[in-house]
């Protein structure tokens, strides 16, 4: 059996982008994927168009598979008030993740990747030099580097000891549903339609509109749906559609089949996202903007990330195995850390109390410059840095309130 550059665990977006890299940058790297393509993962399929500055690769790609563009988000508080936000150029695009990611993964492969299908990683060694894996079909794969990028459940940080699985505050419960146009979509399919505290639950609801089909979800943290919502979760989400079909947001009916319940981990990144030859990607290190549920961006961004530091490794010639380790940890932090951070407190400090997600939808609708930043900042036309400051600068006391959340919680 060859002894790869690296092994990726995990061919979602993390995965994928790593393998990518990987192989784009020389590397004999073997890409293991428990399921087979095209595969579906419950997602909402929405990507903000910063991504396509940061991936030019997948910019040139994506007219392989059918995507939507929109231009138009509409906001609603808990008490019922809402705002519009329009930008000029589309600042999201909507995928269905059956399509998307068998295009990343085949993107994988265009670039040297070896795809395998149907590996299911139940077991995992990391030496000094090596680290091995088996399947659960008896198979073992051997690399020089492994990266994690086994999603919210994965079993490669749990096996190593990086990480014992996610609290009830730490993860949120999403009830989403998938549906064809024929079943049920959306009255205005140019608009993504977001709303706060449906049905008595601190969480969120939301339609996007896709080609062909319609994705409507309602979520919160795991530990308030267990408090809060008395019903399962089909009951719930399916309560939702009703909801938004009578008020004509929707039109057309709920149907089970389409309907997967799934975790998000929105309690930021896990305490050690590297050790050895080791280096957690995406979903499987947290990587998800706690307030938005965002992850398909930052699971590419760590997986791309990861590739990068395995290569500089390489190219170092570094026989010790942590200093690809130290080089990811460095470099997520640097693009990503501080949003990961902020995106937490804002979670924390909005969730606390309804009337102040009130406040942020009467904000935008008020200070349409503030809404231009945020529009810019998810089309990647001005850094977070930047609009981080021009909030901070219009709205010094929010700023000094979640200062006070970052230092007492
Ligand atoms: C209902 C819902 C809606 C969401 N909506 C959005 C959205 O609109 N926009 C957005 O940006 N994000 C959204 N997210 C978050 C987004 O889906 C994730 O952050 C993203 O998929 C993370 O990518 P990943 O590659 O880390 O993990 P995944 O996409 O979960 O990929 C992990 C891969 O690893 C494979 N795998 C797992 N275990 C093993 C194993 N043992 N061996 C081999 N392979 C394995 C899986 O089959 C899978 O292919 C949503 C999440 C949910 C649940």
């Amino acid at each position: 059996m060859p002894v790869f550059d690296a092994i990726v665990v995990g061919a979602g977006p993390a995965g994928a982008a790593a393998a990518r890299g990987l192989a784009a940058g020389g590397a004999h790297v073997c890409l293991l994927e428990r399921a087979r393509f095209p595969r579906s993962k419950p997602c909402g399929g929405g990507i903000t168009t910063r991504a396509l500055s940061r991936f030019p690769w997948l910019e040139a790609a994506l007219p392989r598979i059918p995507t939507h563009w929109v231009s138009r988000l509409y906001l609603e508080a808990g008490d019922g008030n809402h705002v519009v936000l329009t930008s000029e150029r589309p600042a999201v695009v909507l995928v269905r993740r059956i399509e998307f990611d068998e295009l990343l993964a085949r993107l994988a492969v265009e670039a040297g990747a070896e795809l395998c299908e149907g590996a299911w990683v139940s077991q995992v060694d990391a030496g000094d030099d090596r680290v091995t894996v088996r399947t659960r079909d008896g198979r073992q794969f051997t690399g020089r580097y492994l990266v994690a990028a086994d999603g919210v459940n994965g079993v490669v940080t749990r096996r190593l000891g990086l990480h014992q699985g996610w609290d009830g505050e730490a993860v949120a419960l999403d009830m989403m549903e998938e549906a064809p146009d024929a079943l049920l979509r959306a009255t205005d399919p140019a608009t993504l339609w977001v709303a706060y505290g449906h049905g008595g639950a601190d969480g969120y609801g939301y339609v996007f509109p896709k080609q062909g089909h319609v994705n409507v979800g309602i979520g919160c943290l795991l530990s308030c749906f267990r408090e809060q919502v008395r019903m399962p979760p089909y009951e719930f989400q399916s309560g939702f559609v009703g909801h938004l079909v009578a008020q004509g947001v929707l039109q057309g009916v709920s149907s089970r089949e389409h309907f997967t319940p799934c975790h998000i981990p929105v309690g930021g990144p896990i305490e050690r996202t590297a050790a050895g030859r080791v280096l957690v990607a995406g979903d499987a290190g947290g990587f998800v903007n706690a307030y938005t549920a965002e992850g398909i961006y930052y699971a590419m961004v760590t997986g791309d990330l990861a590739a990068g530091a395995i290569l500089a490794a390489f190219r170092a010639g570094a026989p010790d195995g942590g200093r690809a380790a130290r080089h990811y940890v460095r470099a997520w932090k640097r693009e990503i850390g501080t949003e990961l951070r902020d995106a937490r407190l804002i979670q924390k400090y909005l969730f606390r109390d309804s009337r102040r997600i009130a406040n942020v939808v009467g904000g935008a609708g008020h200070h349409r410059d503030l809404a231009a930043t945020i529009i810019a900042y998810a089309m990647g036309t001005i850094s977070y840095r930047d609009a981080r400051r021009r909030v901070l600068l219009q709205f010094p006391r929010t700023a000094l309130r979640l200062a006070k959340i970052a230092v007492f919680g």
